[in-house]
């Protein structure tokens, strides 16, 4: 089965999810890939054995396409350190960092090139990125230099995003970003939420204090779904692909089915706060809790789940999109309790990810190898990294060791993202990490740099 080389690591497995389905198996691993998949006793010559303990099973590493790491320009938010360190804990092992909220942000190749040294000496996971679509660089060829540079593809908005230096598209904008990625068939990801029906409803309903039912209502489900039939529409015009970020309300999901029927080139994303949390147990002041679009009501949480196991949703990503605690809590009368208006929008997330939709499939019968199609192979085949999110000979070595039925409790102090504040403090989480192998090494605290992704079609070498 083997050559003689000695190799540098087997684990071995009572259950390994192997292309697929699960199976008895010793998972050989040389120069960073799998080399070979043997029985479970089967003898190898390698310079690490490991065989995990009955209670865990071995999963390829989850693919977590939306990370927002900041680094650099808002390092003090959160790092390529820290968030790859909270990353590996979590079993994710790779990353795809967002275009904001770093400055500069990532809409040229200069600011491509910042980002990859910041992330190269210091990322225990693998790294890929999205370019950014703005305004100002339309039309001026920064987005085909990105592309061929090695982005997988590029983010925009349609309405503010937060932070100043990255502008959102206006609809007419839109089309012209999707006409242009289609000249090299690049694909558009796109925070959807419409500018006009968010001004008619915060004027209607101002988000202003620390009630959470006023901020849902300030950012009500028509604000995505209109904004989602903007892009269908973009869609059709343009013959392009685009991806649906952070999908929260369940009432675009007939529109996207639709889209889908029609052949055009639509897929989605919801996140795992949206999949566990709900506006009837957010407390005012909560601001730990907020992001946009908002974490809406269990009604709406429950017909996510249905549309992901329907197939309409296709992929579950963190948003891991951190802050200081004091701009999670902005506005407040102390720390740990904010003004929904102005405290920063974002959940951090990166390391209970996986264990927190684990958490709730279980809880719905749902397998766990269909969490793992929904976080690690199609979240790898979103972004077109084919030796990602599976283990099969010629994969790459990304391995976690899980423990399935080990109940967590979460403490905000003992993750290892940059500011100790999360949505998911206290929270009880079924799942437990033992170890994630990122190319075929051991990622912890002392673990040498991991690589930095292109696009495999570039031809670029990682
Ligand atoms: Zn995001």
């Amino acid at each position: 089965m083997l050559d003689a080389r000695r190799h540098d690591l087997v684990v071995r497995a009572r259950r390994a999810l192997v292309d697929g389905g699960w199976r008895e198996a010793s998972v050989v691993v040389r120069d960073g890939r799998v080399v070979a998949i043997g029985g479970l006793a089967d003898e190898v010559d390698a310079t690490v054995d490991v065989t995990l303990p009955d209670d865990q099973v071995l999963l390829p590493g989850v693919v977590d396409s939306h990370v927002h790491v900041n680094e650099p320009g808002r390092t003090e938010w959160e790092g390529f350190a820290t968030a790859t360190r909270a990353a590996a804990a979590g079993g994710v092992t790779t990353i795809v960092d967002m275009p904001l909220n770093s400055i500069p942000p990532t809409t040229s190749v200069d600011a491509l090139d910042q980002k990859r040294a910041a992330a190269g000496p210091q990322s225990v996971v693998d790294v890929g990125f999205w370019g950014g679509a703005i305004p100002a660089n339309l039309g001026t060829g920064d987005l085909r230099a990105l592309h061929e540079a090695g982005v997988f593809g590029f983010k925009a908005f349609l309405s503010p995003s937060g932070v100043d230096e990255f502008p959102h598209l206006s609809t007419e904008q839109l089309h012209v970003a999707m006409a242009e990625l289609a000249d090299f068939d690049g694909l558009l990801i796109v925070h959807a939420e419409d500018p006009e029906r968010l001004d008619a409803a915060s004027a209607a309903a101002p988000a202003g204090g620390a009630a959470y039912d006023a901020f849902v209502r300030s950012r009500p489900d028509v604000v995505e779904l209109t904004a989602i039939e903007h892009v269908v529409e973009a869609l059709r015009a343009t013959g392009g692909r685009a991806h649906v970020l952070h999908l929260s309300s369940a009432t675009a999901l007939d529109t996207i089915r639709a889209a889908k029927a029609d052949g055009l080139r639509l897929t989605v994303e919801t996140c795992p706060h949206y999949l566990t949390f709900d506006a009837e147990h957010i407390g005012d002041g909560a601001t730990q809790f907020k992001c946009c679009p908002p974490i809406r009501g269990e009604a709406n949480r429950e017909l996510l789940w249905q549309g992901l196991v329907d197939g309409t949703i296709d992929v579950v990503a963190s948003d891991h999109s951190p802050s200081t605690r004091a701009l999670k809590f902005a506005g407040g009368s102390d720390a740990g309790h904010g003004d929904f208006d102005v405290a920063w929008g974002g959940i951090s997330g990166l390391e209970l990810s996986f264990r927190a939709v684990w958490t709730g499939a279980r809880q719905r019968g749902i397998a766990l190898e269909t969490v793992v199609g929904w976080m690690s192979r199609g979240t790898a085949a979103l972004v077109g990294l084919p030796t990602k999110g599976r283990i099969g000979v010629g994969a790459d070595a990304d391995l976690v060791a899980f423990a399935p039925e080990t109940p967590v409790t979460v403490d905000v102090d003992d993750l290892s993202h940059r500011n100790p504040v999360t949505a998911y403090d206290d929270a009880r989480l079924i799942g437990e990490v033992a170890a994630t192998w990122v190319g075929g090494r051991l990622a912890g605290p002392s673990a040498p740099p991991a690589r930095l992704l292109v696009r495999p079609d570039t031809g670029l070498a990682s």
